[in-house]
């Protein structure tokens, strides 16, 4: 992930300062053509590039994500956060049940393009499962559960939105539904799970113990052998040290 941050102090949803406990993660796209990160982000930090006039880090926006997906003024992709993960954010409106996601889900919006370009898809969805992937974590969400990771479509079914579209307008175009979303979100998170030395070498230890307890695939062929004197017969199984190797072969020349 390619994460930034720039926090849009001067957006009234900001100002207002209220927080939320994080339960889950909303994915949204812009549902405008305009794949820039400076549409909406600024001030330019040198990599955003010059923002738009109605960027959104001013008074009268009316609305304002946690970050965003999108291209960086030489057109590779980036993540800026824009608001702290645990303030109150204005994305998702309020649903037909009377509530809103806003009191419960960090929420990041993708830039969306004209929504035919496959690059800038790949490049994005991954981005945003990353992103997902380091809020779960963060905030001990489990990814798979019901409600946690939802697209505000999902939303707005779920009513906890107001009517939107994203992103089953766009994702499906691509082969992508919100459940690949959320089964890709998972994978990446086992993935990063890391293995330190001290469990290597606990895992290598088991492993050549394993080894050395299976019975020998070619026992005829490992008996003649023992019997002209070139191996001990112990570990069939096992790795072999270039010192053991060097025995057997000392004992095959010299016979
Ligand atoms: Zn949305």
């Amino acid at each position: 992930m390619n994460l930034h941050k720039c926090i849009l102090t001067n957006n009234d949803c900001y100002r207002a300062g209220r927080t939320i406990t994080p339960k889950g993660v909303m994915v949204h796209s812009t549902g405008a053509n305009n794949p820039r990160l400076s549409r909406y982000v600024a001030p330019n930090d040198g990599l955003l590039g010059e923002p738009s006039l109605r960027h959104w880090n001013q008074s009268g926006v009316g609305a304002c994500p946690h970050a965003f997906i999108g291209k960086l003024a030489d057109g590779s992709v980036a993540t800026y956060q824009t608001l702290p993960w645990t303030m109150r954010g204005w994305h998702c409106g309020t649903g037909t049940s009377g509530i809103s996601a806003n009191n419960t889900h960090i929420s990041f919006e993708i830039c969306e393009d004209g929504l035919t370009d496959a690059s800038y898809f790949q490049a994005v969805y991954r981005e945003a499962v990353e992103l997902t992937a380091y809020l779960c974590k963060e905030y001990g969400l489990d990814p798979l559960a019901d409600g946690v990771v939802i697209c505000h479509a999902e939303g707005y079914q779920r009513g906890i939105a107001s009517n939107h579209a994203d992103v089953l307008h766009w994702f499906p175009k691509f082969g992508k539904s919100m459940d690949d979303f959320r089964a890709d979100l998972a994978r990446t998170m086992e993935g990063d799970e890391t293995v330190t030395y001290e469990q290597w070498l606990e895992y290598m230890t088991r492993y050549r113990q394993e080894l050395a307890q299976q019975e020998a695939a070619m026992p005829g062929l490992l008996a003649d052998a023992k019997a002209m004197g070139l191996t001990d017969g112990s570990r069939p199984r096992d790795l072999v040290t270039r010192e053991e190797a060097a025995i057997m072969a000392r004992a095959a020349a010299n016979r």
